[in-house]
């Protein structure tokens, strides 16, 4: 029948918008519990996250501007995973990352921590190259993607202070991926540990 289309269409657009008021009651009272559904596959209707009133919580993949790992000492210290080898600085695709080293003046040697760190966080396309190469996990990608900023030529290059985040931090954003680094870890450890002296 001519016209039947738009009629069929007209009805999947009546049953949206009807579906929309149904979902809002169902949840009425529980609507940050209802996003996973109401944003996903089986959603029905039509909903809006008010942003940035409220937040869909990102997946544990998810990444932006890569952060500093440290571990915390005994007496609440400072400890740098990162030996400021340079491989992140190499890899990245876009050369964003500019590392500062400096030496022991007794020895001469290279003393294994950055004094300076900088990313350049207008360049960087977010492709966590960096955080796969660093053999030390001392680079991780960071989930924090509200970084916009009326000084632009000043905040955007992070510096070592800006880019360090304590260990639990990792593991509250990445715990699967935290998990897994400590065991392969501890096994490691274990099998160097019973190698005979
Ligand atoms: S973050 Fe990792 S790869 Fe980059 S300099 Fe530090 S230890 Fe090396
Ligand atoms: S995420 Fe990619 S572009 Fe950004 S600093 Fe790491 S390697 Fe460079």
């Amino acid at each position: 029948m001519y016209g039947s289309g738009v009629i069929k269409g007209m009805l999947v657009t009546g049953k949206h918008f009807l579906d929309t008021y149904i979902e809002d009651i169902r949840y009425l009272g529980r609507r940050s519990e209802s996003f996973a559904t109401r944003q996903g596959v089986k959603a029905k209707g039509v909903f809006t996250v008010q942003y940035p009133e409220e937040r869909l919580p990102v997946p544990e993949e998810f990444r932006f501007i890569p952060f500093l790992v440290y571990e915390e000492g005994p007496e609440g210290q400072r400890l740098d995973r990162c030996t400021s080898c340079g491989i992140c600085s190499k890899v990245c695709p876009p050369q964003c990352i500019w590392i500062v080293r400096s030496n022991n003046p007794e020895t001469g040697r290279p003393i294994p921590e950055p004094i300076e760190f900088f990313i350049d966080v207008d360049i960087c396309m977010n492709c966590g190259l960096c955080a796969e190469y660093c053999p030390f996990d001392a680079i991780k990608m960071d989930h924090d993607f509200e970084l916009s900023t009326y000084d632009r030529a000043r905040t955007n290059i992070f510096n070592k202070e800006r880019l360090s985040r304590p260990v639990a931090y990792y593991a509250s954003i990445r715990p699967q991926n935290y998990r897994r680094e400590e065991s392969i870890r501890a096994e490691k450890e274990a099998a160097k540990a019973s190698k005979p002296a």
